[in-house]
């Protein structure tokens, strides 16, 4: 009997990933993805532990998985499965766990005997995301897996293991196919994607494999998702010129304030980091530098804090992402003392918050009136479509043609609720 089999992911763009490939492999197993979890006799949950919100919503949409269809077989894979195993499988209807290191075998645990391949569930569901999927517009890409580094806080390099990169050929090829299917943006994801190739044992790196997708492959837009910032070399600065690359680099800064980033065992100081944007601005002038940051972690105080409050505003970053300090079992952090209590955490994370707005704002006013290419991705409940520019601006505009999933340079004309309005040229 086929399977219909429903499909969410919880916490990064990797994750994504990851259940857009098993939605592929599912398909050629000749199970049908469906985007209601009442239709479906298997829902497929990757989990995220990376804070303990994450391992909340986990908790949630399980049971809500129960309610909603009680007859449905319940899957959970990833992070949260390889960390609380035990405590999830006890949840209601859940008939697998799959650890991390089990994922990729995941297609053959869940359909032991396989059919005929049905149509694919991207054909099937362009436009519409496959069940809570993504948007059928832009594809991550998974490259490589695992991160060998060992920022304190983080739990996630101990959950994923090290660095094991895809070999390039194999991403170039996924990433042709994509384009045949008709995506018009590839984002390259991973744990750790400076890292890529790594332990491939062959030059090139990050920057080869981009270089590579470029020249091999007529991939309208390429992204990069997170970097580390002490991956960011020359070799990677220098594809720029290229305007199928994104003009957006994610680069986690974690705190503005030295001390802190000493505790949190990141590999760069803020002046270096201050340093390194000063040459991709030189490089890029109009790259979209946005990155994360976690207030409140251990040890962190008030002059602590208000240093990495002016550090992040003297970098004039395009969008910040703030998490407040989430205490992660196994991680030295966990065990740090001067742990910073939730109100002024809370408190904190407000007003980091605040300023992340105010940057956003004035970064994404400096292309007023300009003319930018926009890849189209939805119509609004209001109405309006939305989209993104290559340098992450989103963009919404009235305009009755269906724009789903194309390019259009559009005149950038005014603001509305921290979105650009666009006319479409
Ligand atoms: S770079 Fe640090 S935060 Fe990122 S996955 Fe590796 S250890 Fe975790």
């Amino acid at each position: 009997m086929s399977h219909r089999v429903y499909l969410r992911s919880l916490g990064c763009r990797l994750n994504q990933s990851e259940l857009e490939a098993l939605a592929r492999q599912l398909a050629g197993r000749g199970c049908q993805v469906v985007d209601d979890p009442a239709q479906a006799d298997i829902c497929v949950v990757n989990t995220c532990a990376v804070t303990a919100e994450a391992e909340r919503k986990t908790r949630h949409l399980l049971r809500a998985l129960a309610r909603a269809n009680p007859q449905a077989r319940i899957a959970v894979l990833g992070c949260a499965a390889t960390l609380r195993g035990e405590e999830l499988a006890a949840f209601p209807n859940v008939a697998w766990v799959i650890p991390n290191e089990e994922k990729e075998r995941a297609v053959e645990a869940l359909t032991p005997s396989p059919l005929p391949p049905s149509p694919s569930p991207v054909e099937r569901e362009r436009g519409r995301g496959v069940g809570g999927v993504g948007v059928r517009t832009r594809a991550f890409v998974k490259i490589q897996d695992g991160c060998d580094n060992a920022c304190t806080y983080c739990i996630v390099h101990i959950l994923r293991g090290p660095v094991r990169s895809r070999p390039p050929e194999e991403v170039v090829a996924e990433i042709a196919e994509r384009v045949r299917e008709g995506y018009q943006e590839a984002v390259l994801t991973g744990v750790n994607i400076g890292a890529y190739g790594r332990d491939l044992g062959r030059p090139g790196g990050l920057a080869g494999l981009v270089a590579a997708i470029l020249a091999q492959t007529d991939l309208p837009r390429l992204r990069l998702s997170s970097v580390e910032p002490w991956d960011v070399d020359e070799s990677l600065l220098a594809l720029w010129p290229n305007p199928r690359l994104c003009r957006q680099l994610h680069l986690p800064l974690q705190s503005g304030c030295e001390a802190t980033l000493r505790r949190m065992g990141r590999r760069i100081t803020a002046a270096e980091y201050a340093r390194l944007l000063e040459r991709i601005r030189a490089a890029v002038p109009d790259m979209a530098v946005t990155t994360d940051i976690i207030v409140g972690f251990p040890g962190e105080d008030e002059a602590e804090f208000a240093e990495s409050l002016a550090f992040v505003e003297r970098m004039g970053f395009a969008r910040l992402h703030v998490f407040p300090f989430s205490p992660r079992p196994g991680t030295p952090a966990a065990r740090m003392g001067g742990q910073v209590p939730e109100p002024v955490m809370q408190e904190r994370a407000a007003r980091m918050r605040d300023l992340g707005e105010r940057l956003a704002a004035r970064y994404r006013r400096r292309f007023l009136g300009q003319e930018l290419a926009v890849l189209w991705e939805r119509r609004r409940r209001d109405g309006l479509w939305h989209g993104l520019t290559d340098n992450y601006l989103q963009v919404v505009t009235a305009c009755p043609a269906d724009l789903h999933n194309r390019i259009v340079p559009t005149r950038l004309v005014g603001e509305q609720n921290g979105f650009l309005l666009g006319e479409v040229v």
